[in-house]
């Protein structure tokens, strides 16, 4: 049984620790301290990196963890992440050393050019680490992709499996379910999921994970098929937008302002 850790860094970003008996590995290690910390307290031996897109939050502590564990250095092919002992592209599987959990790999651009993520999907626990593409109640912003390449890679998180565990790199929960009540205000599946995850925050809790389940019904970009947030997008853009991708770079851009 594998166990999944948050471990707080930076203002909002958790770093994700895989951990097996002794054995751990860690997702998007973008400070080498809080995670030797979190290790040194629990007793447990770095066996694997895993790297979802080259931003510092995410990689910053990568080099320093791999010398002091020596342990490989797995992370997009495409993403110029550099120091990695295997360089992964959409279709490959691995099986992380030490926890033993096989993960598929799936090219996610967007955020960034060559942004991937980790799938589990099979068995009774699928999980997915996505980085900085699919957030909870939210999406990444498009640095480097286009509006159709985010589109197209939050479908492919959208088709897995709905009790999936959302496990994204930031706590953006509340500011996002805020924008999304913006646009979707008759969605009583939003209201249900602020007062939830609302009470989470005021306890101190993570909001991370969510599912794809729900994802599905409470997140706009996901949802830019639905009436009212082709609606609420025509309203802000004044015009009429042809189809979903236009509707999806239309909330995203106002989401950047909002
Ligand atoms: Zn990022």
């Amino acid at each position: 049984m594998v166990q999944i850790h948050a471990v707080p860094a930076f203002q909002d970003n958790y770093l994700w620790v895989l951990a097996r008996g002794r054995h751990a590995a860690v997702v998007d290690p973008g400070d080498a301290g809080p995670i030797q910390g979190f290790l040194e307290a629990r007793g447990l031996a770095l066996d694997a990196i895993l790297a979802t897109h080259h931003h510092g939050d995410h990689i910053g502590g990568v080099a320093e963890l791999a010398r002091r564990w020596k342990c490989p250095v797995y992370g997009p092919a495409h993403d110029g992440v550099t120091g990695l002992d295997r360089a992964l592209v959409e279709g490959e599987r691995l099986t992380v050393p030490g926890v033993d959990l096989s993960f598929e790999v799936l090219d996610v651009p967007g955020h960034t050019a060559g942004h991937i993520a980790y799938v589990h999907a099979t068995g009774d626990d699928p999980v997915v680490f996505c980085g900085d593409t699919l957030f909870a109640c939210g999406c990444g912003r498009l640095f480097e992709g286009t509006a159709a390449q985010m589109s197209a890679s939050l479908a492919k998180l959208a088709a897995l499996p709905a009790k999936t565990r959302v496990y994204c790199a930031h706590e953006y929960t509340m500011a996002n379910i805020r924008f999304a009540e913006a646009v979707e205000p008759g969605n009583p599946a939003l209201a249900q999921r602020k007062a939830r995850d609302g009470a989470r925050r005021a306890r101190g809790e993570a909001t991370v994970p969510s599912t794809i389940g729900e994802e599905l019904a409470t997140n706009p970009f996901l949802r830019c098929g639905e009436p009212e947030v082709v609606a609420s997008a025509e309203r802000h853009a004044g015009r009429r937008l042809a189809d979903p991708i236009a509707v999806f770079a239309e909330i995203r851009a106002w989401k950047n302002t909002f």
